[in-house]
């Protein structure tokens, strides 16, 4: 059996699937574990196509102490003990910078390119590229594949591209690239299923999970995300602020005294939903608290989907259908009512017990915009990209060339 192995590497856990090539090219997913607690107290967790337990042990901190070791121990779980040699590895890799408008085949020039954005997302990156590098190393003729967040995003127009800055930082690669790649194509895609009459149209698809943005289709193609230069921007998250005044930034400097990297961690992990609350960056935590500043970090949440929606709207110069997606957007039937409430004015109305059922389509009957929740599904997108990269008789050559 032919089989792809997808793995999304994050700073304490390594998640991965296995995903068997049928006729026509046909994928299925057959395994989906993780390591997490890497470098604390690692574990090994993987569930069968049905959900059925597969793994969950636990191993000695000093066994899987960074992502390598992870990616090596759960590569022998596969091989030795289950007997799966995977025919190629595709990689989720947040930052494809301004080169990588597509998935790419992997060597050693394309890791050091990619090296070159470890500064432009410094939580993902590195531990992106760290299995990468532990598989060309010790499995070098076996095909890996990098998928970018970013890609979705390369084709917006200059006017959603650039920042008000000199040209030649722009050049440099100062650029609003957009997140979330991966998820809004999957979207994309499954939206020409599910209602194939508005597909083509233009649509926002709310991405909410801990990491939060929002994308501008027209057409099955981004134009606009909430998203910027880093993950930073744009909605309230997790722990991320969003969109921020950059005199923020300078204020914690000059006069908070906060060193480059203090402001970085601040940023990235004490802001948002938790900084907001000082309870939690969980919603379904703040959603059962009886603390009013996580209350308040909820309707700021809301607030804030709400206003750039605005935006959103108005880069597409209208609004054919509105999807929620992600952790939150596929389960929270509260915020979704919230947010929609919000969106009253573009004549959006929902039908209650569809958005508490967790429908596919939950707008009301008499809804201007029909609103949707669908599952995202990264991995699926990764291992597809894969597959279609394997199959490319470029590839084919390269992969010959490689082994001779
Ligand atoms: P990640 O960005 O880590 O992939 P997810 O897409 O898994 O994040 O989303 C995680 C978020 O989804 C968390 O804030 C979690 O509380 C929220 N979430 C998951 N299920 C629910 C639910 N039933 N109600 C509200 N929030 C939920």
């Amino acid at each position: 059996m032919d089989t792809i192995l997808v793995v999304n590497a994050g700073s304490s856990s390594v998640k991965f699937q296995i995903f068997s090539v049928e006729g026509e090219g046909n994928l299925q997913r057959r395994i989906k574990g993780q390591i997490d607690g890497i470098g604390s107290r690692p574990r090994l967790r993987a569930n069968g196509q049905n959900g059925d337990p597969m793994a969950d042990r636990a191993y000695p901190i000093e066994a899987v102490a960074d992502v390598p070791a992870a990616m090596s121990v759960a590569g022998a779980w596969l091989r030795d003990e289950l007997n799966i040699n995977p025919i190629a590895v595709g990689h989720r890799v947040v930052h494809g910078g301004p080169d990588y408008a597509n998935p790419v085949l992997i060597d050693h020039g394309v890791v050091g390119r990619l090296e070159r954005y470890v500064s432009l997302a410094p939580l993902h990156q590195p531990h992106n590229l760290a299995p990468i590098r532990t598989i060309l190393n010790n499995f070098p003729t076996l095909p890996q594949v990098a998928c970018f967040d970013t890609a979705f995003h390369r084709d917006h127009d200059a006017l959603a591209d650039y920042y008000a800055i000199p040209h030649q930082l722009h050049a440099e690669g100062i650029r609003r690239y957009g997140f979330h790649g991966l998820s809004y194509e999957y979207i994309a895609k499954r939206l020409s299923q599910v209602a194939s009459n508005v597909a083509g149209g233009r649509v926002i698809v709310a991405h909410l999970g801990s990491g939060a943005s929002m994308c501008a289709i027209k057409n099955g193609k981004s134009v606009e995300s909430t998203m910027g230069f880093t993950a930073l921007d744009g909605l309230a998250m997790g722990t991320r602020a969003g969109q921020l005044d950059p005199g923020v930034v300078l204020y914690l400097i000059a006069e908070k005294g906060m060193s480059v990297s203090k402001v970085q961690d601040f940023l990235y992990r004490d802001c948002g939903l938790k900084g907001l609350s000082g309870v939690s960056n969980d919603m379904r935590e703040l959603q059962t608290s009886g603390d009013p500043r996580a209350a308040f970090a909820v309707d700021y949440f809301v607030y804030r989907v709400g206003l750039h929606a605005g935006m959103l709207v108005a880069a597409l110069q209208g609004l054919d259908a509105f999807v929620f997606t992600a952790g939150i957007g596929e389960n929270s039937a509260t915020i979704r009512a919230r947010i929609a409430e919000r969106l009253t004015w573009l004549g959006v109305t929902l039908d209650a017990s569809a958005n508490a059922a967790n429908a596919s389509k939950i707008s009301g009957a008499d809804s201007r915009v029909p609103v949707f929740v669908i599952p995202t599904d990264e991995e699926l997108m990764i291992a597809q990209h894969t597959l279609t990269l394997l199959m490319n008789p470029k590839t084919q050559n390269q992969k010959r060339e490689r082994v001779s």
